[in-house]
């Protein structure tokens, strides 16, 4: 690992960032004092979702992190976007003097500081969630944000950003172009940060931070992970900034101890072509023949980042891909045994155990790596990106989407 574009002690230095702006964060976000200003999710043990997808205790024991009940942003978002912001902020209060590390971080909500961040624009391209997260947290500090959205976003994300006072830019083509029309705009404004999702180490280690607020709460669980308890790992993955950092951070503490799959919509399958093409970002699942179309609106991006593909690309144990038909029966699932909502993109995951213990080339990786009895004491988290802020008639329209399906198959 240490030949990658990323080091342990930018991890380490983003968790003592964020550690100094939490008293900020609990004063403009009261909802956050649960976890001292901190953002953070709930470890979850499912097993009622377990029995419905029969994974039997001889395959260890099933977990949900549960990221779609992060605070601010509903979704994993909340990490990377978020620290992002906030680390900007931070270079512009410290670059106007006046203002140090070791000051109070509450002062950078005050008055004059809204004003200071009002001269400044922060824009991003987004297919939606990534764009809640910086939009939501920017305005807040009383940056001018914009958005620059595909025009598959989803419509409440839009309608939501805006009532935050974010200005929403739509364009016709597809993720990638939203990002590059949105780069060219605020490139030309030197009054401009631009949240760059295809190539942003900022977001990837803000993302690297989560591995060892989970290594905390499975300490605190008393699950032990090592050579004979492995961990397995399975994270929908888009542009891959929130996987591969993740990835990245659980790799620094677990080793080969932890294995890590990525889960991507069988027409997008945008890190998964990009790494076992060895071409990365150089090639789009357009090229292949694939739409890049998906009802998982945070997962539909045809080129990976560069960046992340070529640093995970040895730290990874696997890509999966699912169609969008189970995207749907999954967030059903989710909901029928443990009453919990996530969004399609998020109910995903659930593929990660179902072929890893089912399909034929899960169960060579588990016997190639993995006695018998090591297997049966793993434990197996299913990462749960996005969900709480979907509106009430939204989830009630995917719910019928769902159910439609499953009577079309009886
Ligand atoms: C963004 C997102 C992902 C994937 O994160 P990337 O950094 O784009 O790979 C997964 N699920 C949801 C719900 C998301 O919003």
């Amino acid at each position: 690992m240490d030949t990658l574009p990323v080091n342990e002690k930018q991890v380490q230095e983003a968790e003592a960032r964020l550690e100094r702006f939490a008293p900020l964060i609990m004063e403009m976000f009261p909802e956050t004092v649960k976890y001292n200003g901190l953002i953070e999710s709930p470890l979850t043990r499912i097993e009622k979702l377990q029995d419905k997808i029969n994974l039997s205790d001889d395959c260890g024991r099933l977990y949900l992190k549960q990221d779609n009940l992060l605070e601010i942003a509903g979704s994993i978002k909340a990490r990377g976007g978020i620290y992002e912001v906030l680390k900007h902020a931070e270079d512009l209060a410290v670059n106007r003097k006046g203002f140090n590390v070791n000051m109070p971080y509450t002062i950078l909500g005050n008055q004059e500081y809204q004003e200071f961040f009002s001269n400044y624009k922060i824009q991003v391209g987004s297919t939606g969630n990534l764009g809640l997260s910086i939009g939501i947290m920017s305005a807040k500090l009383g940056f001018r944000v914009y958005v620059h959205m595909s025009n598959d976003a989803k419509e409440w994300k839009k309608e939501l950003l805006r009532s935050h006072g974010v200005q929403v830019i739509e364009y016709a083509g597809d993720y990638g172009e939203a990002v590059k029309r949105g780069r060219l705009q605020s490139d030309q404004d030197p009054f401009s940060y631009f949240v760059d999702d295809e190539s942003s180490l900022d977001l990837f280690v803000g993302y690297a931070v989560a591995a060892k607020r989970l290594k905390k709460q499975l300490d605190e669980e008393g699950i032990v992970i090592d050579r004979q308890h492995p961990l397995f790992i399975y994270i929908p993955c888009g542009v891959g900034g929130a996987p591969g950092g993740i990835c990245y951070g659980l790799k620094l503490l677990y080793g080969e101890n932890v294995n890590v799959f990525l889960i991507e919509p069988i027409e997008s399958p945008c890190m998964i072509l990009g790494i076992s093409s060895g071409k990365y970002d150089q090639i789009s699942v357009q090229e292949i023949g694939l739409t890049g179309k998906t009802e998982a609106d945070g997962l539909a991006v045809g080129v990976a980042s560069g960046l992340v593909a070529r640093t995970i690309e040895h730290l990874l144990s696997g890509g999966m891909t699912l169609p969008d038909q189970d995207l749907y029966r999954f967030m059903k699932w989710f909901y029928d045994t443990e009453g919990i909502f996530l969004e399609p993109s998020a109910a995903s995951c659930l593929v990660g155990p179902i072929l890893l213990t089912e399909n034929q080339e899960g169960k060579e990786y588990c016997n190639k790596y993995y006695q018998k009895d090591e297997l049966a004491q793993a434990t197996h988290i299913l990462w749960a990106t996005g969900g709480s802020l979907v509106p009430k008639d939204v989830k009630h329209e995917y719910f019928k989407i769902a159910e439609g399906m499953e009577q079309a198959k009886n």
